[in-house]
Order: C-alpha cells, then sequence, then structure tokens
C-alpha cells in the first residue's frame, strides 16, 4: 500500500487512471500531458458556479446559473431557424430552453411533465427570457440530485475532448492527491512563507476544486494565493532556464580584448563630434565585459537616433586592434549597405580593411569575398542574414555586433556562438526598439544591458499629427512647402499584405502621383524590389539633397540616416505596429530643424488603430512607447513570433505578474545557493517540451 503511495505522480503515465486507453492518452500527450503530475498542472482557465440553485423567476440576461423545473410544453418552431422550444416552470417563474441541434429523442424524452436541472446562460431570446443549447439532466422525483459542491472548472481543451472527459479524468487525479500520493513539491517552505502562500498540494487541490463560497473573480484574475503560487514558480522556472543557458555559455572560451589604444585615438581624432556622456558609459560597460576571457552577451538599448553605431564602432576598435575579425550584422540590406558605408568613412583612414555580404552579392564576387573572411585580410565584415551561413567561415572572429536584434531570433544569435570555432565570439546586439523591462528580465535574462538614454545634442522633437487621408491635398501642399523651403522630406507607403511585390506596386503608383502632383520635386522611389545598388544610389542621392522626396515602403524602417530630411508622411498608419511607426518617425527628428510626422489614416479607425495614433501622438518616448505597445499587444507579440515559444507561460502573464519579477530573480539567487538540486526538476515541470529552447 505505502509504495503505491510513495509512486511519485510526476513518474505515473496517465494511462494508470481508469478510462484511459492508448487513443486518450495520445490526445494528452499532444498537449504535452503524459504523467498524472502534467494532468495537475492543466489548470483551469475559468470556473462557473453550479452550487446553488437559482429560482426561475430571479433570472436576468447573462447570468450563469443552475436551475431546475418541469417541463410545461416541448415545441419544434419553424422560424428563421428549425429550433427546439422547451418552456420550463419551477413555482417562481417559467423559462425557454432552446435548441438548435436536436435529435428525435432528445425531443420525445423532454416530454411535459419531466423534470430537469439545466445549466446555461440566460438570453434575451424570441420568447423573453431563454437559455440555448443549456446542459441538462434529468431529476428523479424520488432520488434528490446533489447540487455539485465545489466550483465548476473549464479547462483548456483540444478537439474531441470534452469538458465532462477533462472533470472524470480530474477528479481522479484529485482523489489520488486526497489520498496522499507523492508531489514533489519543489519549493522550500522557506521561500513561500515570506509570501503567505500555500504549498504546491493546497495550491492545486485548491484550482482543481475551488469550496462553494471561493471568490470567483479573485480567481479569474488570477489573484488567489493558491494561483499565485504557482505563477511565482512557473516564473522561477523561466528564468532557471535563461540562467542555465546563460551559464552554458560562460563556459565558453572568448579572446580577452583589451581595450584599443592606438586605433581609437585615431578614430576619435577624425570624428566630427565628441560622443555622449551616455555613448562612453556603454562604451564603457562593454569594454569591461570584452576583457574577459567568456564571451559577451550584452544587449545595448538606445533609442532611434541615440548613436548606437558608434558604440559598436568603439567595441569594434578593441576587437581590431587584438588582431580579431569583427563581424557586423543588419536586418535589412538597406540598413547594412548604409552601415557598411558609415564604417569605409570611419574606418578605411585608419587602414583597416572592409569586406561586404549579402545574399544578393554573388559569382565572384562572393567567392572573394568569402575567401578574404576565411583567410582573415577581410578585418571587419558587415552584412544581411547571410553572415549566418554555413559557408561563411571566420579566419578569427572576436566579435559579433547585430544590429537591431528583435528582428533576429535567439537561435539565430546563438548559432554564432558557432562560428568562432574553438574561441566563441563576443557578442554585442543593439535595438532600438526598448524592450519593456519586465520582458527584457525575463525573455533576455540571458543578456547583460546597456541603455544610451541621452540624446546627441541639437535633436528636436519631432511634432505629431494625424490626419484623415481625405485631406491628401493638404498634405501635398504641405511637401512642396517644405521641399522648396530647402527641407527634404519622405512618404511611407504601407500595405496590408506581406507582399514585398505588392508593396513596391503601391509605392510606384503613389510615386506617379506625387510626381504629377509635385512636377517641381525631384521624387525618388524605394523599395524592396529594386537591386541593392539601385537602392543604395537613391539612398545616396537623397542623402546629397538631389532628392526633395523619397516614397518608400517600410524597407527603410531602421537604421536610415538622413538629418535634412524633417518632414514624414506615414500613408495607412492603422496598418502599422506602435514599435515600426516608432522606428519610421525615428528617420526624421535628426538634424536641427523642427519636424514633422504625419499620420494619414484611412477611416474608419478601429479601436487598436486609434489607440495607437494616440499614443504616437502623445510620446517620443521609445521606452513610453514600448510600454503602451505591450499593453495593447501582449509579450507575445511584442516578441515577435520566433520567440514566442518561450512566452507560453501557462498560468503566469509577464504584464499582469511582472511586478513579481524582482522576487523571482531572489528566488532564483537562493536556488542556485540552497537548492540546486531542484532546477533541473522545476525547469523541465514547467518548460518540459519547450526545453529544446533553453538547449539551444
Ligand atoms: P541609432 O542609435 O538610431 O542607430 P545612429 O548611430 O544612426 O543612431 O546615429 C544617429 C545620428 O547621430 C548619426 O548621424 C550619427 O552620426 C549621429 N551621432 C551619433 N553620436 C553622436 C554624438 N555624440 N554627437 C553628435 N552626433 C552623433
Ligand atoms: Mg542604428
Amino acid at each position: 500500500m505505502s509504495t503505491v503511495l510513495e509512486q511519485s505522480l510526476g513518474r505515473s503515465p496517465v494511462t494508470e487512471l481508469k478510462h484511459v486507453g492508448d487513443k486518450l492518452a495520445e490526445k494528452l500527450a499532444k498537449l504535452g500531458i503524459h504523467v498524472i503530475q502534467d494532468l495537475l498542472f492543466h489548470l483551469p482557465l475559468r470556473y462557473q458556479d453550479r452550487t446553488r440553485i437559482s429560482p426561475i423567476g430571479s433570472l436576468s440576461p447573462n447570468m450563469d446559473v443552475v436551475i431546475e423545473g418541469d417541463v410545461m410544453l416541448a415545441d419544434v418552431v419553424f422560424g428563421k431557424r428549425r429550433s427546439l422550444a422547451v418552456r420550463l416552470q419551477d413555482g417562481t417563474g417559467t423559462i425557454t430552453l432552446r435548441f438548435y441541434h436536436f435529435s428525435g429523442a432528445q425531443k420525445n424524452n423532454l416530454q411535459k411533465g419531466a423534470r430537469i436541472r439545466c445549466y446555461g446562460e440566460v438570453r434575451r431570446g424570441r420568447a423573453g427570457l431563454e437559455l440555448y443549447h443549456p446542459e441538462y439532466q434529468f431529476v428523479d422525483a424520488l432520488s434528490d440530485l446533489p447540487t455539485e459542491e465545489t466550483l465548476t472548472p473549464i479547462y483548456p481543451s483540444t478537439e474531441g475532448l470534452t469538458q465532462a472527459r477533462w472533470r472524470q479524468l480530474m477528479t481522479q487525479v484529485v482523489m489520488l492527491l486526497k489520498k496522499g500520493r507523492a508531489l514533489d513539491d519543489l519549493i522550500p517552505q522557506a521561500f513561500l512563507e515570506p509570501y503567505n502562500l500555500p504549498d504546491l498540494r493546497s495550491a492545486l487541490l485548491y484550482l482543481h476544486q475551488p469550496p462553494t463560497g471561493a471568490n470567483l473573480d479573485e480567481l479569474e484574475q488570477n489573484q488567489h494565493p493558491a494561483q499565485k503560487r504557482l505563477i511565482m514558480e512557473e516564473l522561477l522556472a523561466h528564468n532557471l532556464s535563461l540562467l542555465k543557458m546563460r551559464a552554458a555559455i560562460q563556459h565558453d572560451h572568448a579572446p580577452v580584448l583589451t581595450e584599443s589604444v592606438s586605433l581609437k585615438a585615431a578614430f576619435l581624432a577624425n570624428l566630427t563630434f565628441t560622443p555622449t556622456g551616455a555613448q562612453q558609459r556603454v562604451v564603457n560597460e562593454i569594454q569591461q565585459d570584452l576583457s574577459k576571457g567568456y564571451p559577451m552577451l550584452r544587449l545595448v538599448q538606445g533609442d532611434v537616433g541615440s548613436g548606437k553605431t558608434l558604440v559598436a564602432a568603439l567595441a569594434a576598435l578593441s576587437a581590431l586592434e587584438q588582431g580579431y575579425q569583427v563581424a557586423l550584422m543588419a536586418p535589412t540590406e538597406i540598413l547594412a549597405e548604409q552601415h557598411f558605408k558609415n564604417f569605409q568613412q570611419w574606418f578605411e583612414p585608419l587602414g583597416i580593411e572592409l569586406a561586404w555580404l549579402a545574399g544578393k552579392v554573388k559569382g565572384k564576387a562572393r567567392v572573394s569575398t568569402l575567401e578574404s573572411i576565411a583567410t582573415g585580410t577581410a578585418q571587419m565584415v558587415i552584412g544581411t542574414h547571410a553572415l549566418f551561413q554555413e559557408e561563411v567561415a571566420f579566419a578569427k572572429l572576436g566579435l559579433a555586433i547585430i544590429d537591431e536584434q528583435h528582428r533576429f531570433g535567439v537561435h539565430q544569435r546563438l548559432a554564432l556562438r558557432q562560428k568562432g570555432n574553438e574561441i566563441s565570439p563576443h557578442q554585442l546586439i543593439m535595438t532600438a526598439t526598448p524592450i519593456p523591462r519586465t520582458l527584457a528580465m525575463t525573455a533576455y535574462a540571458d543578456l547583460d544591458t546597456s541603455i544610451i538614454d541621452e540624446m546627441p545634442p541639437g535633436r528636436t522633437p519631432v511634432n505629431t499629427v494625424a490626419i484623415d487621408q481625405q485631406r491628401r491635398d493638404q498634405v501635398v501642399e504641405r511637401i512642396r512647402g517644405a521641399c522648396l523651403s530647402g527641407r527634404q522630406a519622405y512618404w511611407v507607403c504601407t500595405l496590408i499584405e506581406e507582399s514585398e511585390a505588392l508593396e513596391a506596386q503601391a509605392a510606384e503608383v503613389t510615386a506617379q502621383a506625387l510626381q504629377e502632383a509635385l512636377p517641381e520635386l525631384n521624387i525618388g522611389l524605394v523599395h524592396g524590389r529594386l537591386k541593392a545598388q539601385e537602392k543604395a544610389d537613391i539612398m545616396a542621392s537623397f542623402k546629397q539633397g538631389d532628392i526633395h522626396l523619397l516614397v518608400a515602403t517600410t524597407v527603410i524602417e531602421v537604421g536610415v540616416d538622413v538629418p535634412n530630411a524633417s518632414l514624414m508622411i506615414i500613408e495607412n498608419p492603422e496598418r502599422l505596429g506602435l514599435a515600426q511607426l516608432h522606428q519610421l518617425r525615428g528617420r526624421v527628428g535628426r538634424g536641427t530643424a523642427e519636424s514633422h510626422c504625419v499620420l494619414m489614416y484611412h477611416m474608419p479607425l478601429g479601436d487598436s488603430g486609434k489607440q495607437r495614433i494616440q499614443a504616437m501622438r502623445d510620446t517620443t518616448d521609445g521606452f513610453k512607447i514600448a510600454e503602451i505597445d505591450l499593453q495593447i499587444r501582449g509579450p507575445g507579440e511584442v516578441l515577435g513570433t520566433r520567440q514566442t515559444g518561450l512566452m507560453q507561460m501557462r498560468i503566469a502573464d509577464l504584464q499582469r505578474d511582472g511586478y513579481l519579477l524582482d522576487d523571482i530573480q531572489h528566488w532564483a539567487q537562493l536556488c542556485q545557493q540552497q537548492a540546486p538540486q531542484i532546477i533541473e526538476y522545476l525547469i523541465d515541470r514547467w518548460l518540459g517540451e519547450n526545453l529544446h529552447y533553453g538547449q539551444v
């Protein structure tokens, strides 16, 4: 007997339960449920209160109720849709039960005089108050049908698994737990005490069978101590898995890169400005990391225009001076190209060999570029994702810089570990999409973070207005005025479909129309379909001021830098996310002239579109924008689909529970010091099959 009790639910397959055969086990496995303990961690989405029978006379719409009464009449009604209407009375009132799908047997059973108990939501229907498709049971007049004693949980499910089935499974599991079957309660009691949280067994029992009188609102908002107990455990598991990943990386060897002396001095002497205090601070933080013998993993956050490129350049010089190669990756060709031009200007005078690699570099050019990277003649390599490809072998890669990290997945980032052969390169990741603190701590717990929180001097904030696109003519006049007085402008076309071809076409049409309306201006067009060289030429003539108005698709989103451009029109801004809008707007406001951004929206605007446009008008602060973005979209979306695997939490919600993260970090430390043996179990319990992510 005792042996059965000792057999942990964490090691008992679900097939140990009654009525669970191979078929059901297979379905459960698809939900990641293999052992009985997994079922316990399959938590209800919400609850229904079926503990009390309500008098029919007391009902009003939208109530979820249990009622009991006698059938007065059951009729098939032929209206717009055929339905079975069953009139029910209990002495306090009457109500209609309506079924749109019903069998002959059902109709026969629901005869006048039958007594039934039903559960459903009250609605206002054709015949006054109605219950649509209620669950019901026949009540035998002689025997008492007990009411439910606990709240009724509703479980997340999958096709072919009814709530009744879930309840049947969970009732068995709860019985096992009540009988005292072993459950690994991993979190030390000492952790929980200050929070006054229940142990695991009590928490799970409570959540699967909340007693009558439990506070439904509290439960539904995940505010109950039993839920908090599990939320904290889940957040802890995630945090520990990231720390584990980080620790694995720190076991790698990386070159010790001391601060550049001669190159840095020469570089700064040529520079037309001096680094801001924030840039200097961040460069120092990076330098500290570079001089350790294990790989740096540092995320530099800086709003658009804060000068991240300079920081990258200074870091690069340390590697170059020690004889190591540097790779700089950007998410788009335009941006990579711009970096390449920039670094040519900065580094060629210092005698540093640069190389350019993108998917479109083909044939002989590609072969010779690859060779220069492999032999090490190319000291600084700049390009797109192409740099990740297997064929690219570096002679001596010391530092990899990734610009605009949010477009790269964690996996791509980690693929870099392989590029340095026996030594791993240091990694510097730069993002202009500020990552809200809550997300940064969880999603990037494997990264150290630096923030450039100061703009270079001489910037003027962008003034943002929203205009209905019916007033397009006024906007066109405004462009004419701005360009004739020596300024330059962007016109950004957006499209719903993710089709580069359609987007390019739309931009072409717009450019033509604008050229007709503004014959005195030079109008350029840039989109993703152009050849790299064409794009580069157009960007160059825009930068030189030969083009007054640049019509573009969202390809100009990141990094493009033309300080004289002070007006930006964004067509259909409601189609874009906040982060993207903020990035786009960051293309203006880079010079000393006052800049304007015109959001030319298309009615009708949905709620989220309105919220986004409002946020853009309210603030130019990237961190505020990011917080609002997180509120509107939630963390999975903000991080991008590639990383959502990480964010699929069962009960925790980073936004709602973000306030717990400081405590979680503390717990994680305690675990490492006092209870290292529970770490693997915890990660396995909560991340289970998602673990591949943690082991990349
Ligand atoms: P981002 O952080 O968006 O990548 P960039 O690195 O492109 O910003 O820098 C934006 C502009 O600011 C560039 O023209 C750059 O030369 C300029 N810049 C960077 N740092 C400074 C500084 N300390 N003083 C003046 N201008 C600077
Ligand atoms: Mg940049």
